[in-house]
């Protein structure tokens, strides 16, 4: 444990109080109301975390502090477990500013295996700040790949034999891509299964509720959804051939749906128990891209000039083909997919909060509070919204530890100035992060 400048006062006056060198390396946080990830909320709670790990948490009186803990009042704070982005493409330039919005674990849904493994193990060593990565390494795509670095699979051998390096490598899950064939999908699948690693599609070429009975665990931006509700897909298939033709087509379907075919996809997609993570904070952005009011609502105050440039919002205009007349179609596709949502988790389905960022008007940290928002604005409580990006996001990970404060999990919670159950913005207000047991101070990790 390693009190930041941020905690330095504290410190100084836990030493005061007893007198004495701390005979302890645990760090208890006291007075605040914690929202533990479960629904439990507990006032004028104790905290105690040591090694890393929470060893002690419930109500003030309930709670023994080790004597020598340090002891940090957090009164009148909020605590909540730290925040898992369900899809986020982080990076060695990036990390520490998902850290500083309360992000402490990325399940990374593609990007380069070596690069990236390096970069969790600095993470993990405490020598790089930011969150935990769950990587799925390179993303798999039927030929011909649509982003440069992604693995076309032509053959069955070779879903086999590039699986197979991925789960060597210790990948938490396998990402598909658009252009991937039902036959590709089973093989992939199959050979993932061997290894117990689950699989993941942003879908093109199959529909949600194939991908879903094909053994499928989740799928990214609720792809392949308006494939399994209309009643031809033919158009929509022959669209994805072609990127982003394939996605603007899809976007633009949404609109079209009508709502009693969108209810029997959610049942059925609720019932097969696949998990959806529809990041609508990326959706947003295509749906209001020529929104000049869009980006100045957005808290891009974490993205450097330079970043902002190579966002070229108008070659994004230009190369997916959104024209003026879109603006009141994708606004009804959005309000599509804010009524699916709302029946899938009707019938139990599972959703778990993600960004996509660094993409387009995405950024890290703060587009993730931005799909929470937009997940409350289709209909979900903030408590459900925050168990998407906390809990039900560690269990898509098959994280045990994480997501969730109780004794035994791991230290990853933030503090908040804000109740984020009366209004899910307060989720921005920031004060203090703990990561792994330490404690940063946001702005110390924007400044990097
Ligand atoms: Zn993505």
């Amino acid at each position: 444990m390693k009190p930041s400048r941020h905690w330095t006062a504290v410190f100084a006056l836990a030493l005061l109080a007893c007198g004495t060198t701390p005979a302890s390396d645990a760090v208890a946080y006291v007075g605040a109301t914690v929202i533990d990830g479960t629904g439990r909320i507990i006032a004028n709670a104790v905290i105690v975390e040591s090694g890393g790990h929470i060893v002690g948490i419930g109500p003030r009186d309930g709670v023994e502090i080790p004597r020598g803990a340090t002891v940090v009042a957090v009164d009148g704070r909020w605590i909540i477990p730290g925040l898992i982005d369900g899809h986020a493409h982080a990076g060695e330039s990036t990390v520490a500013r998902y850290l500083s919005y309360g992000v402490t674990a990325i399940r990374h849904v593609g990007g380069n295996l070596d690069r990236l493994t390096s970069l969790s193990a600095r993470i993990a060593a405490d020598s790089v700040p930011g969150p935990r990565l769950y990587l799925a390494g390179e993303t798999l795509t039927g030929p011909p790949a649509v982003w440069p670095g992604q693995v076309e699979i032509r053959s069955p051998a070779d879903a086999d034999s590039v699986v197979a390096r991925l789960a060597r490598a210790g990948v938490s899950q396998v990402k598909l891509y658009t252009h991937t064939t039902r036959d590709q999908m089973e093989a992939v699948v199959a050979r993932a299964r061997a290894f117990n690693i689950p699989v993941t599609a942003h879908l093109g070429f199959v529909d949600a509720l194939t991908a879903a009975t094909l053994g499928v665990n989740a799928l990214e931006h609720l792809s392949g959804v308006v494939e399994a509700t209309v009643t031809d897909a033919a158009p929509y298939y022959a669209a994805h051939a072609r990127f982003p033709e394939g996605w603007m087509t899809f976007l633009r379907g949404w609109a079209g749906l009508d709502s009693s075919a969108l209810e029997r996809t959610a049942t059925a997609l609720a019932a097969a128990g696949v998990v959806l993570v529809p990041t609508l904070v990326q959706s947003e952005t295509y749906a209001r891209v020529l929104d000049t009011a869009y980006a100045g609502g957005l808290d891009l105050s974490g993205v450097t000039p330079e970043e902002r440039e190579a966002w070229n919002l108008p070659d994004l205009v230009r190369r997916y083909g959104i024209t003026r007349e879109d603006a009141p179609r994708l606004a009804e596709s959005r309000r599509k997919q804010d009524l699916f949502l709302r029946r899938f988790v009707a019938h139990g389905g599972r959703v778990v909060a993600g960004s996509d960022s660094p993409n387009q008007l995405l950024a890290p940290g703060a587009s993730l509070h931005e799909e929470l928002a937009l997940l409350v604005r289709a209909g979900f409580t903030p408590a459900e919204a925050l168990a998407s990006a906390t809990s039900g996001a560690a269990q898509l990970l098959r994280a045990d530890s994480l997501g969730v404060l109780r004794a035994g999990a791991v230290a990853d919670f933030v503090v908040l100035r804000g109740n984020p159950l009366e209004d899910i913005r307060n989720v921005g207000r920031v004060e203090t992060i703990v990561a792994r047991g330490r404690t940063h101070d946001p702005g110390a990790l924007r400044v990097r």
